[in-house]
């Protein structure tokens, strides 16, 4: 394979080699990327001939199956490199993991005047269970606004922070802008105010190296369906003291050391947060995912993804009418734009894309608060993974002067 054959990955693709009509583009990446062929067969392998459930029977195929959701587990750590794979909690995906910062460390944390610090850019999975969090405990939350460019205001961000603040939740990158936010100067900041971090991962795992150590990172969360991997598993990282010193999320199987009807000594870490049967397959295939991703390696990917995301928006800004929502300096993945002149409505774009063979999103992107900053109710949303081409932004941009010459 030469440096970044992005034909010999598209290969490797059951999807995107199987013969649409018309030919597939597949521009959704943001919400769910697509699976290599080796974490497909990983998964139907483990279906095939190793299922059985982990953590309780001598007999073999427990024993396998136990195995390969460890191995899955210290894949996760040197992916993310987390001190160790206790700190690495499987879950059913960032909105899961998020929920259980709140509910877990948040209710017995937070207290009447306690300030939980957002960001204009969340996602509604980073808003609302901090919210739930906020009304249990009398915590407020505040929220770090954006500018015209869709940037964080670091100005605002400063001045919000204070000894009130006790967590920073915040993503790295925006799902509706693309917005890389500055999440090391943000933790560092925020460390030094005496709050803790949280980092939504979520749109940034596929596109760059993560590093929980070198960020200090609190907790850092992220979904196995944006990463190549399968829907239903999620990850949550968190520091072991931080982690120890939570309750655990959900009780059951598999989470206890012993139980009596007087009471219960919890599971060490990892497993106190992981009540009941998980998603084992989805655990491996996760793994096998984060794998085969670092045997490419970021360098090529970012370097292949930013002449992708910067041809988009190039391309784009030249179909009049169009306006591109937020101008990050810095944008991993994402191009979000609407079409003033004609008005056409995001969702009449998506479905004329579609008859294109044009997969993108429409919508708020689960970022109304966003939404109202911009001044619009949706957005149209192409997003990039490291198999698409430059020929794909070129028949993006070509569907979309179409489909408003069209409309005049
Ligand atoms: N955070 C961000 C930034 C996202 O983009 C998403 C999904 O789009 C989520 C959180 C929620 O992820 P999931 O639905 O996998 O839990």
């Amino acid at each position: 394979m030469k440096a970044y054959d992005v034909a010999a990955i598209r290969a490797q693709f059951p999807i995107l080699t199987r013969p649409w009509e018309p030919p597939l583009i597949y521009l959704d990446n943001a919400a769910s990327t697509q699976q290599p062929a080796c974490v497909i067969e990983a998964v139907a392998d483990y279906h095939r001939g190793q299922h059985a459930n982990i953590h309780r029977a001598v007999h073999r195929l427990s024993q396998t199956a136990t195995l390969l959701y460890e191995q899955a587990r210290e894949r996760v750590a040197r992916f993310i490199n987390a001190q160790e794979p206790a700190e690495c909690i499987f879950t059913r995906g960032t909105t899961e993991s998020i929920n259980l910062v709140a509910a877990s460390w948040g209710r017995a944390n937070l207290k009447p005047g306690d300030e939980i610090l957002l960001s204009t850019l969340e996602h509604h999975s980073n808003i609302v269970p901090w919210q739930m969090v906020a009304e249990a405990t009398g915590a407020h939350i505040r929220v770090i606004s954006i500018d015209d460019s869709g940037e964080l205001d670091l100005d605002a961000f400063r001045r919000l922070l204070s000894k009130r603040t006790r967590i920073l939740a915040i993503t790295q990158v925006s799902n509706a802008l693309g917005t890389v936010n500055p999440v090391a100067e943000l933790i560092a900041e925020a460390h030094a105010a005496g709050a803790l971090v949280l980092i939504d991962g979520a749109q940034w795992v596929a596109h760059g190296p993560t590093d929980v150590q070198a960020l200090d990172a609190d907790f850092y969360v992220f979904s196995g369906h944006k990463l190549y991997g399968p829907t239903g598993i999620g990850v949550l990282y968190g520091k072991r003291r931080w982690l120890e010193s939570m309750s655990p999320y959900q009780g059951g199987g598999d989470m206890i050391e012993r139980v009596s009807f007087e009471q219960t000594l919890y599971a060490d870490l990892p497993n106190r947060f992981e009540a009941g049967t998980p998603h084992i397959a989805g655990a491996i295939g996760l793994g096998v995912a984060i794998d085969w991703l670092s045997g490419i390696g970021f360098a090529a990917i970012s370097a292949h993804e930013e002449g992708l995301v910067g041809a988009a928006v190039t391309r784009l800004a030249e179909v009049p009418g169009l306006v591109i929502q937020g101008r990050p300096r810095q944008r991993a993945g994402v191009v979000s734009w609407v079409m003033v002149d004609p008005p056409i409505a995001t969702l009449d774009i998506g479905a004329a894309l579609d008859l294109r063979g044009i997969c993108i999103r429409t919508g708020h992107h689960c970022c109304q608060p966003l939404m109202d900053r911009l001044g619009i109710s949706s957005t149209a949303r192409a997003s990039f993974a490291l198999y698409n081409q430059l020929a794909e932004v070129e028949a993006l941009a070509a569907a979309l002067q179409e489909i408003r010459e069209k409309a005049i």
